[in-house]
C-alpha cells in the first residue's frame, strides 16, 4: 500500500484473490472477474490488477505514476514470481506476463493489450528450454516486439507485417507457423531494427522497464480516439479510467496440443441454451478476435483430428481424445459460470499442452432476442426469479425486436430469381436493406445524405473485416457485411452490441475500396447499389426485399406478460391514423395519448383546402373586425348619418361574405374529412380513450412556397397567384415556434378549432350509433394562462353541446390541456380549474425551459453531450433536475385543485425508459409514446414499479 493508504494493486491466484466481482468500478470488469473466477476455483493464471483510480491519478499527475505505486508493483511482482516459481527475464525459466486493459464497462477491442512481456535475448533461451521448443520461443519474442512496439511506441503494425510476409515468401511457406527457429531469429533481429529506426532507441531488454512502459501505454489507450468514440456512442460516462491487469502468460501457441478461443455459455444471437464459441489450434489470444484465421466451432472440438496440420506432434486419435477432454472441461466451466453468475457469460480460454486456463469472463453481450430468451429460460431453469427476469432485460434493447423483418414471400421470390448471392455467418440477426458503402467514412456521409431525403434508405457497410476505427460507419449503417472473421470477430461483436444486422466471414465478398466496388459471388456492385442482408441466416441478397412489422410471440410474449404483473402505470400511444392506432393496440397500448390532427391535413386531396382556409383566415378576421367596428359606429348615431354608416356596413358585409365563401368552402371540405379520420381511429380504439389535440403548429408551416403550387392554389380560390404569394408572406413569422400557434390560433381564428371539435363530436356520435364505445378527450395545446384555456374550452364545450343536442346518443367526452409552457406548469393550480386532464408535452416544455430551439439543437447539443456539458440530449432523455421540476410541480399543483386529475405525458420522452421511470415517480397515470416503443414503455413501467417497491 502507498503512503496515503490507498491500495492500488490487487493480487489474484488460484483459489485466492484480493478482489471480487462487485469491485468492477475499481478493478475494471476484467480484473474484478479474474479475481472472482480465482476465488471460485476456476483455473486462472495468477496476476494482479492496478486500479482504475490509479489510471485517474496517472492523468491528474500529468501522465506520471502516483507516489507509492512503484513499491506496490515491486511487492506484487515478487509475489507473482513466488507464486509461479519463475522470474521475470530469467534465462532458465522466465516469467512472462500479459498487460491488459479493462475498464468498469467492457469496451471490446478498444484498448490495448501487450502479450509475452518479459521477452529478451536471455529469457528467450529460458522459454525455449522450458517449452522444449525453440521455434515457439522465438515466435513469442517476435510477437512481443511487434505488440510492444506498436502499443507502447506507436510503431505501425504494417512495418512488421511487411518483414513477415517477405520472410514467408523467401522461405516458401504459407503460414507463420511453418517458419523455422532460425528464420524467426532473423525476423527478431529485423524487428528490433525496425523498432530502433522508428523510435530512435534500442529495444528495451529490462522486463521491469518493459512493464512500466506497457502499463503507461494501457493507461494511455484510455484516451485513444476509438476508445473515446466507443464511449460516446455507447453513452459510457463517469468512469475513472481503465484498470491494468498483469497476468502470467499461458500459451495457446505451444504446438498442436495448445489452442485458444472464446465462448458464450448460451447462444448470444438466439439465446439458445447451448455452448457457443470458437477456437483456434496453436494460436495466441488475439488471433481469434482479429479474424486472421477462420476459427472452428467450439462444439466440433471432440472431432478435432488435426488433419489440417500435417506433421502435428500427436496422432488424429490422440487429438480427438485430448480435445474431447478439453471440450468436456469447457462444458463443465459453462455450468459453473452460470451457476455462479446466474447470467450468460462470455469467456476467453486457452489450452496449453492439454491444460485449460480461463483468461476472462463477463456478462455476455447479446441480441435483444437472446436477452429475452435468456431471461425467460433462466427463470424457468430456476436460476433467477420472475422479478429478476423482468429486471434483466434492458427496455431500450427490446426495441430491436420491434423492427422490421423480411416478407417471406418477397424473399422466396428473390431466391427463385437467383438473387441470393452468398451465405456468410449469421453474426447478428435482423433484416437490413440498404446502399453499399465500402468505407466507414463513406457510410457516414451516405447515411447523412439519405437522412435528408424523404425516401432515403439505409446504408450497408461492406468491409473485408472491421476494426475499431470503423465504429462511426458501423453506427451509421443499418447492416454490416464482412468478407472475413468469425462469429466473435470485431464486426460480429460490435454489431450485436449495437443491435444491427450483420453477416460476417462471407468469403464470396471481395471489396475493392479504391475502386469503390465489390464483387459478391462473381457479380459486381458499385458503391450505392442496393443489397439486402438477413442476419439471422447469414444471407446476402441482391436488390431490396420487402420488410414487414414484427410480432410479439414466444419468449418475448412471455416476458411482456410477466411485466404486466408488476406494471401499475398506463401505457398509451401517439398515433394519428387508424393504421398506427392498430399497431399501438397490437403492442398493448391502452389508449391514444396524442392524436395530432395536423398530420391529417397533409393528405394529397386535403392540403389545398387546408391552405385555402389558412390563407383566408386572416382576411376573414380583419374584415370581421372592420364590420364589428362599423356596426358599432352605426349603432351610435341616428338619421341621415346612420344611413351613410349603414351603407358602409353593407359594403363590408359583402366583402366579408366573399371571404367567408372561400373560407367556409374550405372548412366544409375539411370537416367531413376529419370526421372520417376520427371515426376510423375511434373504431380501432373501441372502448379506449383517444386524446385528440387541436391544431398546434403555426399556419405558415402548411403553406406553399413554390410558385407553381401558389398559382394552382390561386386558381382554386379565384385569386391571382401574386395574392397567394403575398398572403403566404404575411403569415411568415420570425419565431414560429414561439409565435401564432396552438390555442393562440384557436382564439384568434375560432372557426378552425370549431370545425375540429365538431368533427370529433360528430364522429363520436356516428360510431356510438354503430355500437362502438368512444372516449374522446379533446386536448388544447400551448396553453400559457388559465384564461386562454377557459375561453377555448367554453367555445369547444358549446360545440359539443350543440352536436349532442341533435344526436339521440350521449358521448362521454372530456376537455383538457397540454402542459408544455413553463408558465402553465407554474400556474397549474389555476389551469386545472378548466382542465379535465393534463398531458405533459415535454418536447415544447424542454425547448422552452432550456431556451433551446428544437429545430436548431443539432448544431450544438451533440457537442455539449460529447464535452459532458450536458449528460444527455434533453430532447431524448427527460432532464429530470430542470424540466422534471416543472413536471413535478405541474402534477402537484394540478392535483391540489383537482385531486383526481388524470395526468399523462405525450412528448418523445414517453417511450424513453429512464424518463418513463421518472413519470412513474411523480405519479402520472400513463405515458404515451410512438407505437413501436409501447412494449419498451410497458417493460420500463414494470421495472419502475418493481424499483419503487424495492
Ligand atoms: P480484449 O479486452 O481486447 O479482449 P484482452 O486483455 O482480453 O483484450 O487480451 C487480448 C487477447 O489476449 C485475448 O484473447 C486474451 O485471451 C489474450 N490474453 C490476455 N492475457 C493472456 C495471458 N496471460 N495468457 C494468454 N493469453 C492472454
Ligand atoms: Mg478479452
Ligand atoms: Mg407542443
Amino acid at each position: 500500500m502507498s503512503a496515503e493508504g490507498t491500495k492500488r494493486v490487487y493480487f489474484f491466484k488460484p483459489g485466492q484473490a484480493d478482489g471480487r466481482t462487485e469491485m468492477k468500478e475499481l478493478l475494471g470488469g476484467k480484473g474484478a472477474n479474474l479475481a472472482e473466477m480465482s476465488n471460485v476455483g476456476l483455473p486462472v493464471p495468477a496476476g494482479f490488477t492496478l486500479t482504475t483510480q490509479t489510471c485517474a491519478d496517472f492523468y491528474t499527475a500529468g501522465r506520471q505514476w502516483p507516489e507509492g505505486l512503484e513499491e506496490e508493483m515491486d511487492a506484487n511482482i515478487a509475489m507473482l514470481e513466488e507464486t509461479t516459481g519463475r522470474k521475470l527475464g530469467d534465462k532458465d525459466d522466465p516469467l512472462l506476463v500479459s498487460v491488459r486493459s479493462g475498464a468498469a464497462v467492457s469496451m471490446p477491442g478498444m484498448m490495448d493489450t501487450v502479450l509475452n512481456l518479459g521477452m529478451n535475448d536471455e529469457s528467450v533461451q529460458g522459454l525455449a528450454a522450458q517449452s522444449g521448443d525453440e521455434r515457439f520461443a522465438w515466435d513469442c519474442y517476435r510477437r512481443f516486439i511487434l505488440m510492444f512496439g506498436n502499443v507502447a511506441m506507436g510503431v505501425p503494425h504494417r512495418l512488421f507485417d511487411e518483414i513477415l510476409t517477405r520472410e514467408r515468401e523467401k522461405a516458401g511457406v504459407e503460414f507463420d507457423s511453418q517458419l523455422s527457429a532460425e528464420q524467426l531469429k532473423g525476423i527478431v533481429a529485423e524487428y528490433k531494427q525496425i523498432y530502433k529506426d522508428s523510435t530512435g532507441e534500442e529495444f528495451p531488454a529490462e522486463p521491469k522497464a518493459q512493464l512500466r512502459r506497457a502499463i503507461d501505454a494501457v493507461f494511455g489507450s484510455w484516451h485513444n480516439p476509438q476508445a473515446i468514440r466507443y464511449r460516446e456512442i455507447n453513452e459510457i460516462r463517469g468512469l475513472r479510467g481503465t484498470a491494468v491487469n498483469v497476468q502470467t502468460m499461458v500459451f495457446g501457441n505451444m504446438g498442436h496440443t495448445s489452442f485458444t478461443g472464446v465462448g458464450f455459455t448460451r447462444d448470444p444471437a438466439t439465446g439458445e441454451n447451448t455452448l457457443y464459441g470458437e477456437y483456434l489450434v496453436n494460436a495466441q489470444g488475439e488471433d481469434v478476435v482479429a479474424g486472421i484465421r477462420t476459427p472452428k466451432n467450439i462444439n466440433d472440438m471432440p472431432n478435432e483430428d488435426l488433419a489440417d496440420f500435417p506433421g502435428a506432434e500427436i496422432s488424429a486419435e490422440e487429438a480427438g481424445e485430448l480435445y474431447g477432454r478439453m471440450h468436456a472441461q469447457i462444458i463443465d466451466i459453462k455450468h459453473k459460470l452460470e451457476e455462479h453468475y446466474t447470467d450468460m457469460q462470455d469467456f476467453e480460454f486457452t489450452g496449453q499442452q492439454g491444460t485449460l486456463y480461463m483468461l476472462q469472463t463477463r456478462t455476455g453481450k447479446r441480441t435483444a432476442q437472446a436477452a429475452v430468451a435468456i431471461a425467460v429460460d433462466l427463470k424457468n431453469e430456476d436460476f433467477i426469479d420472475k422479478t429478476t427476469a423482468v429486471m434483466r432485460v434492458d427496455p431500450n434493447q427490446i426495441e430491436q425486436l420491434l423492427h422490421k423483418q423480411f416478407n417471406e414471400d418477397d424473399k422466396a421470390r428473390a431466391e427463385s430469381e437467383g438473387r441470393l448471392l452468398a451465405t456468410g455467418l449469421p453474426a447478428s440477426p435482423g433484416a437490413a436493406v440498404g446502399k453499399i458503402a465500402l468505407s466507414a467514412a463513406d457510410a457516414e456521409a451516405m447515411a447523412a445524405v439519405e437522412a435528408e431525403k424523404s425516401d432515403g434508405i439505409g446504408i450497408i457497410l461492406v468491409r473485408e473485416e472491421t476494426s475499431p476505427e470503423d465504429i462511426g460507419g458501423m453506427d451509421a449503417a443499418v447492416g454490416i457485411l464482412t468478407a472475413r472473421g468469425g462469429m466473435t470477430s470485431h464486426a460480429a461483436v460490435v454489431a450485436r452490441g449495437m443491435g444491427k444486422c450483420c453477416v460476417a466471414g462471407c468469403s464470396a465478398v471481395r471489396p475493392d475500396v479504391k475502386a469503390k466496388k465489390v464483387t459478391i459471388a462473381g457479380q459486381e456492385f458499385a458503391e450505392g447499389d442496393v443489397i439486402s442482408l438477413d442476419g439471422s441466416l447469414g444471407q446476402v441478397i441482391a436488390g431490396a426485399i420487402a420488410q414487414e412489422d414484427p410480432e410479439m410471440t414466444g419468449a418475448f410474449g412471455i416476458l411482456m406478460e410477466w411485466a404486466e404483473d408488476y406494471r401499475d402505470m398506463g401505457v398509451w400511444a401517439n398515433a394519428d391514423t387508424p393504421h398506427d392506432a392498430q399497431a399501438a393496440l397490437d403492442f398493448g397500448a391502452e389508449g391514444i395519448g396524442l392524436c395530432r390532427t395536423e398530420h391529417m391535413f397533409f393528405e394529397e386531396e386535403r392540403i389545398a383546402f387546408v391552405r385555402q382556409m389558412m390563407l383566408t383566415a386572416p382576411d376573414v378576421r380583419r374584415v370581421q373586425r372592420e364590420l364589428d367596428a362599423a356596426e358599432f359606429a352605426a349603432g351610435q348615431v341616428a338619421g341621415a348619418e346612420r344611413g351613410e354608416l349603414q351603407e358602409k356596413v353593407d359594403e363590408i358585409s359583402k366583402e366579408l361574405a366573399t371571404h367567408r365563401t372561400i373560407y367556409d368552402g374550405a372548412l366544409d371540405k375539411l370537416l367531413p374529412a376529419q370526421r372520417e379520420d376520427f371515426e376510423g381511429i375511434f373504431r380501432v380504439m373501441d372502448g379506449l380513450p383517444v386524446v385528440i389535440r387541436l391544431l398546434d403548429p403555426p399556419l405558415h408551416e402548411f403553406l406553399p412556397h413554390v410558385a407553381e403550387v401558389q398559382a394552382r392554389l390561386g386558381e382554386q380560390m379565384g385569386i391571382p397567384a401574386q395574392d397567394v404569394a403575398a398572403r403566404v408572406n404575411e403569415l411568415r413569422e420570425l419565431n414560429p415556434m414561439l409565435g401564432h400557434r396552438g390555442c393562440r390560433l384557436g382564439l384568434i381564428y375560432p372557426d378552425v378549432y370549431a370545425m375540429q371539435v365538431r368533427a370529433i363530436m360528430e364522429a363520436a356520435v356516428n360510431v356510438v350509433k354503430e355500437g362502438v364505445q368512444v372516449h374522446p378527450e379533446i386536448m388544447i395545446p400551448l396553453v400559457a394562462t388559465a384564461e386562454e384555456l377557459r375561453v377555448t374550452r367554453d367555445s369547444a364545450e358549446k360545440i359539443c353541446q350543440d352536436v349532442l343536442s341533435t344526436a339521440d346518443v350521449t358521448v362521454d367526452y372530456t376537455i383538457g390541456t397540454m402542459i408544455e409552457i413553463p408558465r402553465a406548469a407554474l400556474t397549474a393550480d389555476q389551469v386545472a380549474e378548466y382542465a379535465d386532464f393534463f398531458s405533459f408535452g415535454t418536447n415544447d416544455l424542454t425547448q422552452m425551459t432550456f431556451g433551446f430551439s428544437r429545430d436548431d439543437v443539432g448544431v450544438f447539443v451533440p457537442e455539449y453531450v460529447e464535452k459532458e456539458i450536458l449528460e444527455h440530449d434533453p430532447f431524448q432523455v427527460l432532464d429530470q433536475s430542470g424540466v422534471g421540476q416543472l413536471v413535478r410541480m405541474g402534477v402537484e399543483k394540478g392535483r391540489q385543485t383537482k385531486p383526481g386529475l388524470k395526468i399523462g405525458i405525450c412528448g418523445e420522452h414517453g417511450g424513453e425508459p429512464r424518463s418513463v421511470k421518472f413519470c412513474h415517480s411523480v405519479g402520472m397515470n400513463y405515458v404515451s409514446c410512438s407505437p413501436f416503443r409501447v412494449p419498451v414503455a410497458r417493460l420500463a413501467a414494470a421495472q419502475a414499479a418493481i424499483e419503487a417497491k424495492a
